[in-house]
């Protein structure tokens, strides 16, 4: 079984599609680590065409739970928060209701691999640094355990007793096979607001029988996204950081 997986779209239908086309007949089953919304302007849009994927597993993110009103956003920053006010205002009643539905993480996809959106022992922690990560492999029920929430494209891995953590350099894409007793915490980055000074949008396969996770990169029209966010009103800093991809 090959799985799409994607991560943190913040309401960019642009980048969304792109990656959607790029991977097209490369993947039978998506997983969606949460933040589907949030910063973008295709809230409504981007929902419908991650519904329209039927995925596998989906899980929510802070920022779905702060659009639709189960969280008030309240340790956002003031352009979050004004994204989520906006987000939350535009939504239809349907798509509202269906965010508020979605699960939190994590959730295991198989006996190898699990999602989660910031961390397996918490959905809202971020996991940065070598201390995070340790804690995230130890507390992970799978060997593998897809995070997403930093926007930040890494791999953990701990074999042997040995921790080790590394940015992969994906060109176009990179593999990470996954070898028998070890475990691996592997962020595939944002599609829809990188933040690792590459604007291009970042997203995962993972085949089940290699096994290996894939992490690639793809560029999409940046432009047209940045239009659409000056267009709605919402903070120009959220449309300039798309270009550099910070
Ligand atoms: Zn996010």
């Amino acid at each position: 079984m090959r799985y799409l997986i994607i991560a943190d779209v913040h309401a960019n239908l642009e980048a969304l599609e792109t990656v959607l086309t790029a991977a097209e007949g490369s993947w039978d089953r998506a997983l969606v680590l949460g933040d589907l919304v949030g910063y973008g302007a295709s809230p409504n849009e981007v929902i419908d065409a991650i519904c329209a994927l039927k995925p596998a597993a989906i899980i929510r993110g802070n920022h779905d739970k702060a659009a639709c009103g189960l969280e008030d956003g309240s340790n956002f920053n003031h352009v979050a928060r004004a994204a989520a006010t906006w987000t939350s205002e535009i939504l239809t009643p349907d798509n509202r209701a269906y965010l508020r539905e979605l699960p939190s993480g994590p959730a295991a996809i198989d006996d190898r691999v699990e999602i989660c959106h910031g961390a397996p022992f918490d959905e809202d922690h971020y996991i940065f640094d070598a201390d995070d990560a340790v804690r995230g492999l130890s507390a992970a029920s799978r060997p593998v355990c897809l995070f997403a929430h930093t926007h930040l494209p890494v791999v953990f891995h701990y074999e042997n007793e040995m921790f080790d953590g590394y940015v992969p350099d994906v060109t176009d894409r990179h593999p990470v096979e996954v070898q028998t007793d070890s475990r691996y915490l592997i962020n595939v980055g944002s599609v829809g607001q990188p933040r690792d000074g590459d604007p291009r949008a970042a997203y995962g396969i993972y085949d089940s029988d290699q096994p290996t996770v894939f992490l690639y990169r793809v560029a999409y029209p940046v432009d047209g996204a940045q239009r659409r966010i000056l267009a709605a009103g919402l903070p120009a800093s959220l449309a300039n950081r798309l270009a550099v991809g910070r």
